[in-house]
C-alpha cells in the first residue's frame, strides 16, 4: 500500500477539525482558523561571492491575529515551502494561545540550504528578505524570531535592516536577538528549558521519578542540545542523540558536554564522534530505541505510521514543531504512549520571546532568575490548563491543547465581533 505524501498543512487541518468537533463547535465558528489571514511569497535576489546572481524564494505567512500581533520564527531550509510555512504559522497561533501570551501566529521561511552559503551571502540574503517582508512586520504588527537554521545573529541583521528603513533603532521588531542589542537573557535556551520543565512535570504526574528515566533526543541543535545539556546537568541519563549525519547511543548515559564541545566546531558532525562507549546507530534506531522519554527535536514528519508501532518510549515530548503525523498519533494513542504536543512542549521559546518584547517596550533588562522563574510559571500553567481540558473531554493531550487554543482564539474573535463570530 502506498502511503499518502505528508503535507503539514493538511495534517494541521485534520487535527484542528478533530478538536473543534470534540468541543462541539459549528463549522462556522472555527472555519477561519483553517486559512492564514495573509500570505506573502517573495523573490530574493542575491549576488553570490563568485559574482553570479541567484534568486531564492521566501515566505511570510500570518495566520491569526485575534489575540494580538502576529508572532513566529523564520527558518532557512532547502525544503521550506508554502504549505509547511502555513502549517507552522497556524501552530504558532495555537501555541501562543495555549501559553496564554497576547499574540497571534505567523511564520517565515526561505527555501535555501544555509550550509551552502558564505556568511556574507547569508547577510545579503537576510537583508533582502527583510526588505521584501518589511511592509508586514513591526513591533505592533508581526514579530519574527529564530527557527530552524536561524539564530540571534540573523535576528540582529533583520533588526538592523528594519531600523535602517525606519531611520531609528527598533529592537522590538524581532526577538531572539543577541543580548547586547536588546535580546533577553535566557532566550537562547528557553525552548530547550521549557521542554525539560514539561517532561519533568509529566513524568511526575505519571508516577515516574524523572531522575530514574532514560531520554533519547532526535536533533542536537539549539533546542535538542539545550534540553540534553539541562538533563545532563540535572544528573539524568541521555542515552541517545542525533544530528543530520547520524546518531550515537550509550545505555548508561552519553557525555553531553563532550558531544556539545565536539559539535561546537561546525566542521564536525556526530558520525565522526568517537566518545568512550558511544555506539553509532541510525536515526530510525534512535526513534525506536528503548528509553522512557523520546524527544523529537528536529523537523516535522518523523514519527509516522511506518515507525509509530515500534516506538518503545512511554512518553513522547515534542520539542520540534509537527514531528508526529495524524496517523502516527492514533497508533501511539492505541498503544498507550503519552504524547505531549508541540504547541505545549516547545512553547518556552516564544514565551521568553514575549518577555524579550516586553523588556524592549519598557527599555528594561530582567535578570536570568526572573526570566527562568516566569518561564516555569507560564509553562506549568499551560500544562495544567491542557491536562484539565484533556481530562474533562477524556482525550489526548494533543486534543486538550488544541481545544484550549481554539477556545481562546475563537472567544477573542467573538469578543472583537470579528469574522470568527459570524456563526
Ligand atoms: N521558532 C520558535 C517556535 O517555533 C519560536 C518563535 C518565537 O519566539 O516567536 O516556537
Amino acid at each position: 500500500m502506498e502511503t499518502k505524501a505528508y503535507n503539514p498543512y493538511e495534517n494541521m487541518i485534520a487535527v484542528l477539525e478533530q478538536a473543534a468537533d470534540k468541543l462541539g463547535l459549528k463549522q462556522d465558528e472555527y472555519e477561519t482558523l483553517k486559512y492564514p489571514e495573509r500570505e506573502l511569497t517573495v523573490s530574493i535576489p542575491v549576488r553570490m561571492d563568485d559574482g553570479t546572481l541567484k534568486v531564492f524564494e521566501g515566505y511570510r505567512v500570518q495566520h491569526n491575529s485575534a489575540r494580538g500581533p502576529y508572532k513566529g520564527g523564520i527558518r532557512y531550509h532547502q525544503n521550506a515551502n508554502p504549505d509547511e510555512v502555513k502549517a507552522l504559522a497556524a501552530w504558532m497561533s495555537f501555541k501562543c494561545a495555549v501559553a496564554n501570551i497576547p499574540y497571534g501566529g505567523a511564520k517565515g521561511g526561505i527555501k535555501v540550504d544555509p550550509r551552502k552559503l558564505s556568511k556574507d551571502e547569508l547577510i545579503r540574503l537576510t537583508r533582502r528578505y527583510t526588505t521584501r517582508i518589511l511592509p508586514l512586520i513591526g513591533p505592533d504588527q508581526d514579530i519574527p524570531a529564530p527557527d530552524v537554521n536561524t539564530n540571534g545573529e540573523v535576528m540582529g541583521w533583520i533588526m538592523d535592516t528594519y531600523s535602517m528603513f525606519k531611520g531609528h533603532s527598533v529592537p522590538g521588531v524581532v526577538t531572539g536577538k543577541p543580548i547586547e542589542i536588546g535580546g533577553s537573557i535566557g532566550r537562547a535556551e528557553a525552548t530547550g528549558r521549557g521542554v525539560t520543565i514539561i517532561a519533568e512535570k509529566c513524568l511526575e504526574d505519571e508516577g515516574l521519578d524523572p531522575k530514574e528515566q532514560t531520554y533519547a533526543i532526535q536533533g542536537i541543535g539549539n533546542v535538542g542540545g539545550t534540553a540534553a545539556a539541562i538533563l545532563y546537568e540535572e544528573g539524568k541519563k541521555v542515552i541517545a542523540v542525533s544530528d543530520w549525519s547520524g546518531a550515537v547511543m550509550k545505555k548508561d548515559g552519553l557525555n553531553i558536554p563532550e558531544i556539545r564541545e565536539f559539535l561546537s566546531d561546525r566542521k564536525n558532525c556526530l558520525k565522526d564522534y568517537n566518545g568512550e562507549g558511544a555506539e553509532h546507530i541510525t536515526n530510525e534506531e534512535l526513534l525506536t530505541c528503548d528509553c522512557t522519554v523520546l524527544i523529537p527535536a528536529a523537523l516535522e514528519n518523523q514519527i509516522t505510521e511506518e515507525n509509530a508501532g515500534d516506538i518503545k518510549a512511554k512518553i513522547v515530548v515534542e520539542a520540534a514543531n509537527g514531528p508526529t503525523t495524524v496517523e502516527a498519533d492514533k497508533i501511539l494513542e492505541e498503544r498507550g504512549i503519552l504524547v505531549v504536543p508541540d504547541i505545549l512542549a516547545n512553547a518556552g521559546g516564544v514565551v521568553v520571546s514575549y518577555f524579550e518584547w516586553v523588556q524592549n517596550i519598557q527599555s528594561m533588562a530582567w535578570e536570568l532568575d526572573e526570566v527562568n522563574q516566569m518561564l516555569k510559571k507560564v509553562m506549568l500553567k499551560a500544562y495544567n490548563d491542557v491536562r484539565t481540558m484533556s481530562k474533562e473531554k477524556d482525550s489526548t493531550m494533543r486534543m486538550g491543547a488544541y481545544m484550549v487554543a481554539i477556545n481562546r482564539i475563537t472567544t477573542a474573535g467573538k469578543l472583537r465581533g470579528g469574522p470568527i463570530s459570524m456563526a
